[in-house]
């Protein structure tokens, strides 16, 4: 399936007038796709599998800025903690912990965005707000981590209404915590929510960030 160019066109023009970033997903997709967008001026991608991202950073430009958006196991930070750009999908204080750990062995501070737990189904992961705050408590002993925002995933669900009202959501959450996001981090706040099903409500609802894969490299085959 070819990398389909003119929807990539047609989103960036449509992120502009938001001033929404594009992360590019390219999880189960070669190197040559990636190449097409990075050709085209992508620079920011997300993957979900360490030891992919570890293999495409190592043979893709330099100036990549790599997402790590799936869930992320502790035992795995060590691999792309040297060079990851944004660690979205951060679900426990006990992960902060070791990303904390792992950046400061590379000399570095890494970006990290806490997901929220917005969506009906159990499989989603995710912070409820409780542990949110908690987590926001304890922050002043990880200096080598840095909480830029929010990241959520809504239902996958016909209920359009469902949907942005989960978005709804995580929008309020993060404009309840936004001041000391910018405080904290020193940069504008993020808020990583929209994939190719339902980027535009996001947007609607105030994302910062979507997470657009199959609109762009056609649909997976994880079978491959
Ligand atoms: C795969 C994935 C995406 C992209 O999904 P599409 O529906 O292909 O756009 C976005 N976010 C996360 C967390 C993902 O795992």
């Amino acid at each position: 399936m070819p990398v389909n160019t003119i929807a990539y066109q047609n989103i960036i023009k449509e992120l502009i007038s938001s001033n929404t970033i594009l992360v590019a997903v390219s999880k189960t997709k070669p190197n040559e796709d990636l190449m097409e967008l990075y050709e085209l001026g992508q620079r920011d991608f997300g993957e979900n599998y360490v030891q992919e991202l570890v293999d495409k950073a190592a043979s893709l430009p330099n100036d990549i800025r790599w997402h790590f958006i799936g869930h992320l196991q502790s035992n795995k930070v060590k691999y792309i903690a040297p060079f990851v750009h944004l660690i979205h999908g951060v679900d426990s204080l006990k992960l902060l912990q070791e990303i904390n750990k792992q950046a400061f062995k590379n000399n570095r501070v890494i970006d990290c965005l806490l997901q929220i737990h917005i969506a009906e189904e159990e499989t989603k992961f995710g912070l409820d707000e409780t542990e949110l705050e908690q987590i926001i408590a304890q922050i002043g002993q990880l200096p080598n981590v840095r909480i830029c925002g929010l990241m959520g995933m809504a239902s996958f669900s016909e209920d359009q209404i469902k949907v942005r009202n989960e978005f709804k959501k995580l929008n309020h959450i993060f404009n309840q915590n936004k001041s000391w996001f910018i405080k904290h981090s020193s940069k504008e706040p993020i808020l990583s929510m929209g994939m190719s099903g339902d980027y535009a409500k996001a947007i609607e609802e105030g994302s910062t960030m979507v997470r657009i894969g199959s609109l762009l490299f056609g649909a997976r085959n994880y079978a491959q």
